[in-house]
């Protein structure tokens, strides 16, 4: 029995995550629960699995959910007390589904806790992967991928000579917009950039998808995650998302890992690693059914938010940090209604070009730098 820290519990990962702690009870107790401010996703889980510690983001939140609680969890908000529930001696497994670098200092407990990490939260391995990395092997720690592409990528290198390894092909389905050109992104909606093609996700990576800003995080994640150099990580595009990602070897042959497009599958795939589990939540894969998959040339021009991280990622230091921030702010503005779709890119663009860049920033500089993009951004936005 595997007992659990959920961090990020009422988001999309979060809740497809809460339906195998629901499907497998024999393997797994949710004694954790962490979240925002959404009281009303939260209560029927926290009501259902009843953890014994939860965790929310603010005072006014703590009010509203004491307020409707029906037993004696320990209740308690803030940073602190998510860094806590991280690292208490009972938990074996924390689950970071945490959406942003907020998810930064909670992943540094867990690793200093050694925890199991079954990890979702990219945007912490971007803003400081050079900190967590260093801190996982130090504390002989795992970060087990959740992201798809990630797990895919895990699952070809399990049992390689990593030496062996020629470079790491992420597959990229092209998001909300693929089927469009740049002079037909002028003018699109929040709704139409919210409806991905493939997967349903929460509102921020469906954004990042439609940028292609996700593939970037998910570069500069794969990077860190496989010790991997940015020469030797590609992307295609791949409209159908069954083949989630394919490591290339010296002798040309190539691994793939395929399935249908449903998290729960990777999401489980790191929960109960090392062993595989039954899993009988979504139809299985039917090539014959899929009929033929397609694969095409990624381009920069198309998609500058992917060259961008590349740019960001190769120079490192505290690119990737102003990058992420960037993105991070500049997606909240659109969802906001106070940008449009292409200004998320030129924001970004500003951001970088006009940083000096911190080589190995310290923890400290890369919260503060965090916050100083976070404030440049939506200032020069709302200011206007
Ligand atoms: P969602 O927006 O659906 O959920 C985010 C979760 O984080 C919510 O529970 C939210 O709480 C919580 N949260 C946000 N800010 C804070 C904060 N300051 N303090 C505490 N909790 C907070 O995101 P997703 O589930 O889509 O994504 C989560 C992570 O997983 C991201 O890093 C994403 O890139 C990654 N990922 C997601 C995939 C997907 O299919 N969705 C696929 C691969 C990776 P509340 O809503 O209650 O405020
Ligand atoms: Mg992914």
């Amino acid at each position: 029995m595997k007992k659990v820290t959920l961090l990020g519990g009422t988001g999309s990962i979060g809740l497809q995550t809460i339906d195998l702690i629901q499907t497998h009870p024999e393997q797994f107790q949710l004694v954790a629960f962490a979240f925002g401010t959404n009281v009303e996703k939260a209560l029927p889980v926290i009501e259902q699995l009843k953890p014994k510690y939860i965790v929310v983001q603010n005072r006014e939140t703590f009010t509203k959910l004491s307020n409707k609680i029906s037993y004696s969890p320990v209740i308690k908000y803030g940073m602190e007390a998510l860094n806590e529930v991280v690292s208490l001696p009972e938990v074996d497994l924390v689950v970071n589904a945490v959406l942003g670098s907020v998810g930064l200092e909670p992943t540094l407990e867990a690793i200093r806790a050694k925890k199991q990490i079954a990890f979702a939260n990219k945007e912490t391995l971007v803003t400081a992967g050079h900190i967590v990395m260093k801190e996982a092997k130090q504390h002989n720690v795992e970060l087990l991928p959740v992201d798809s592409e990630h797990a895919a990528i895990h699952q070809c290198l399990k049992a390689e000579n990593r030496s062996e390894v020629k470079r790491i092909i992420l597959t990229a389905s092209g998001g909300s917009f693929r089927n469009q050109t740049r002079e037909e992104l002028v003018g699109v909606t929040k709704n139409d950039a919210l409806k991905h093609p493939n997967w349903s996700m929460g509102a921020k990576i469906t954004i990042d998808s439609a940028t292609m800003m996700n593939k970037g995080l998910e570069v500069i994640e794969a990077h860190w995650l496989f010790d991997t150099p940015y020469d030797n990580l590609d992307v295609i595009l791949h409209n159908e998302s069954v083949i989630h990602s394919m490591v290339e070897f010296v002798d040309q042959s190539v691994m793939a890992q395929l399935g249908t497009p449903d998290m729960r599958i990777p999401i489980q795939y790191a929960l109960t690693y090392p062993e595989r589990a039954k899993y009988n939540l979504s139809e299985p894969l039917d090539l014959v059914k899929i009929g033929r998959l397609n694969f095409r040339e990624m381009s920069f021009e198309r998609f500058p938010c992917l060259r961008m991280a590349y740019e960001a990622g190769r120079v490192g230091g505290s690119l990737p940090t102003v990058l992420n921030a960037a993105n991070e702010e500049a997606v909240k503005l659109f969802l906001d209604d106070q940008i449009t779709f292409l200004e998320i890119e030129k924001l970004i663009e500003r951001e970088l070009e006009s940083h000096s860049v911190i080589h190995n920033p310290d923890l400290d500089s890369i919260l503060e730098l965090d916050q100083e993009i976070r404030n440049r951004v939506s200032n020069a936005v709302l200011k206007r």
